[in-house]
This record gives C-alpha cells, sequence and structure tokens, in this order.
C-alpha cells in the first residue's frame, strides 16, 4: 500500500502535495493509499461483504469541521474513507495553491484519534486517500485555464452567482476534482459541509446530471458548519493564515449575516437586509483600520438554494413561500478571505 519511494513528478507546475514523508506513512494505524491502483487495491478487499462505505474529500489542515464529516460517516457506513488532496484545479493563479497549509502528520494523528462505536461495531476511518497530482490529472494540470488540457467537469447555470462570482473558474475545478475522486473511491455516502453550500448543493446537481452510481445524488449528505465554540467563527483552515489581531475581528462576516437574518426574519425587504449587514461590516472595516488591519467586504447576498440566483431586492419572507434561502458571504481579513452562510428557512430540507 505505501509506496518506498515518493514520486516527484516534474512536468507539473504544481506537485506539492501535503508535507508527506516515509516515516509519518509508516506511523499511522490507518491504512494510506497513495495511488490510485493501491486505493483499488485495498477497496476490492474492505469493501467485500461490506454494505457501505463513506467518503470525505479534503485538502487537509483538518480541523473540527472536517471531524465532524468524518464522525457522520463512521456513524452511518461500515467503513469511511478520507482523501487529502490539494486540488490544483480550483485555485487561481493568483490564489494561494502554494502557501494553503500541508500538515499531514498532524492530520493523520487527528484521523486516528476518531472512534464511535455503533450497535457494538468500534469504527475508526479505514483508509486515508492521498493521491499525486500526476494520478489525479494525467494530462497535466495548470492553474491558467485557457492553457489547460483534457477533461473537465462543468455545472453550467449553478457555478457563476455566490463564491462563482468571485472565483469564475473555482466550481470548474471542484466539479472536476470531485468527479475523479468519486470514480476512484466509488463510495455509498459523500459527506460535504454546509460552510461551503454552494460546492455541496451544486455537487448533488452534478451527480444527479451525470447519473452518478457512487454516490447516488440522495446519498450526497450536507452536515452543519462547526464553529469557533467563543465567537461562532466558522472552522476553516484558511484561518491559520490569521494573525492574533485579524482573527480578533474575523467573526464580523457571522455577525453581519445573522443581523441580514434578524431583519429578514422581522419581514424587512431583501435589500434592507443586505444593507443592514454591509453597515455592520463597514463599521468594523473603520474600527479594524484604526487597528491597522485592513478588512474589505467582497459580496453579501441572498440567493435562492435551488436555482442560486440572487433574490429579487424588494422580496420579503412572506412572499418567499418559505422555501430555504441562502445568505451568504465573503470578507478579506488583511490577506485572508474567509466564507460563511447562514440557511434560512426550511433548513432541513437541504442539509440531510
Ligand atoms: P476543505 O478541506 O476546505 O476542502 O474542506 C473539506 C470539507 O470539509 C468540505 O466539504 C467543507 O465544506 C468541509 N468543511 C470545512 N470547514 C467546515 C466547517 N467549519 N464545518 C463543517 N464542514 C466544514
Amino acid at each position: 500500500m505505501i509506496r518506498l519511494t515518493l514520486r516527484q513528478p516534474q512536468v507539473f507546475r504544481h506537485t506539492r502535495q501535503p508535507n508527506m514523508s516515509l516515516s509519518t506513512l509508516h506511523q499511522s494505524p490507518i491504512p494510506i493509499l497513495n495511488s490510485i491502483s493501491s486505493y483499488r487495491e485495498w477497496r476490492k478487499k474492505a469493501f467485500d461483504g461490506k454494505k457501505s462505505l463513506g467518503f470525505v474529500p479534503t485538502m487537509g489542515a483538518l480541523h473540527d469541521g472536517h471531524l465532524s464529516l468524518v464522525r457522520r460517516s463512521l456513524s452511518e457506513n461500515d467503513l469511511t474513507v478520507v482523501s487529502i488532496f490539494v486540488n490544483p484545479a480550483q485555485f487561481a493563479p493568483h490564489e494561494d495553491l502554494n502557501t494553503y497549509p500541508r500538515t499531514l502528520p498532524r492530520d493523520l494523528k487527528q484521523l486516528t484519534g476518531q472512534q464511535i462505536t455503533v450497535a457494538g461495531d468500534v469504527r475508526t476511518p479505514s483508509a486515508v486517500f492521498l493521491p499525486s497530482v500526476h494520478d489525479m490529472y494525467p494530462s497535466g494540470i495548470s492553474q491558467d485555464v485557457a492553457s489547460q488540457k483534457g477533461t473537465f467537469v462543468e455545472v453550467k447555470g449553478y457555478s457563476h452567482q455566490m463564491e462563482g462570482a468571485s472565483r469564475p473558474n473555482f466550481f470548474r475545478g471542484v466539479a472536476t476534482v470531485v468527479t475523479k475522486l468519486f470514480n476512484v473511491v466509488q463510495p455509498t455516502n459523500a459527506y460535504f459541509g454546509q460552510k461551503d453550500i454552494q460546492q455541496a448543493l451544486l455537487l448533488r446537481k452534478m451527480c444527479r446530471d451525470l447519473l452518478f452510481p457512487y454516490p447516488d445524488a440522495d446519498h450526497v449528505h450536507i452536515v452543519p458548519t462547526e464553529r469557533d465554540p467563543v465567537d461562532s467563527l466558522a472552522l476553516s483552515s484558511r484561518n491559520l493564515y490569521l494573525s492574533f489581531e485579524e482573527r480578533s475581528i474575523a467573526d464580523i462576516l457571522y455577525k453581519a449575516l445573522h443581523a441580514a437574518e434578524t431583519a429578514w426574519v422581522a419581514g424587512e425587504p431583501k435589500n434592507q437586509c443586505i444593507s443592514t449587514a454591509k453597515a455592520l461590516v463597514m463599521e468594523a472595516t473603520e474600527t479594524a483600520t484604526t487597528r491597522g488591519i485592513t478588512v474589505r467586504l467582497d459580496y453579501i447576498q441572498m440567493n435562492d438554494s435551488d436555482t442560486f440566483e440572487v433574490l429579487d431586492g424588494q422580496l420579503q419572507r412572506q412572499s418567499a413561500g418559505g422555501a430555504p434561502v441562502i445568505l451568504s458571504g465573503a470578507v478579506w481579513v488583511g490577506k485572508t478571505r474567509l466564507i460563511d452562510n447562514i440557511v434560512i428557512d426550511d433548513l432541513g430540507s437541504i442539509i440531510r
């Protein structure tokens, strides 16, 4: 399962995967599968006679948000596989691919600590899948979409709103890598976080449109966002970028979203709800500036959770028909881009 020589492909500009060393790999009690062939060999043996395989795709730098997905998978499946792969195709050339936190030894330690008992069956993560960039992109991968070659997956009509408006090729990269991961891992159930709500809903649509058997769209699950217990900041691998000072005001986005939610529930029209939220961010921006911190709002918006289209500015809750609404936003705190969202009304119809 573990190769003794780790390949260093030369042909790809971005090949740096989590800080892998042989001792790290050997010390892990969880099987580590660092090639597609080793994963397939493992699955053939491990899945034999088992009923379900849960899958949690990640980019590593694991925190309690990721681990909540792992625990959910453990509770619902005989086997649980976690992948760690920093996917070049979802980073624009100016984004943070090269500095994205890579903390493999710590990730493995955290995964090893996950254990739950279901009807007397003690379950721990069954395997960690750590593919190389070469394995995942046999035709090579450039972050510049114009010069990419090979096969890519686009979920049209659902990739240009919210996060897609700020990160135009992001969902193309995500849909492509998740398709590849699903083709290899072949999970019964897959688990994604509400933290990236558009991503999770879009992947559910992708599984439905492309008639995926593993997993079936109904088996793409969304797990609520894990937050810091003190200030409710959504946990994120990118929070590691924040300085102590920046961290102290990073909860501004959630506060602003919460204010917009309160206004919506009180019957205010959508535009008013957004203005209320933006005013809070502006206030925080001014205070932050006096402390030498730059805060910049990227967007705050309210979108239909099915079509992803922006809600009409005059729409009020009583006319929205009780369908779930995605209230989401992104804010820059220093050089760190933070995202968050709240799903208002009928959360249960999409978070399952
Ligand atoms: P990432 O490693 O950032 O690609 O995230 C891997 C998975 O973990 C995605 O499905 C994320 O939505 C999910 N995730 C990230 N942060 C959280 C969080 N705070 N709560 C729940 N899920 C999360």
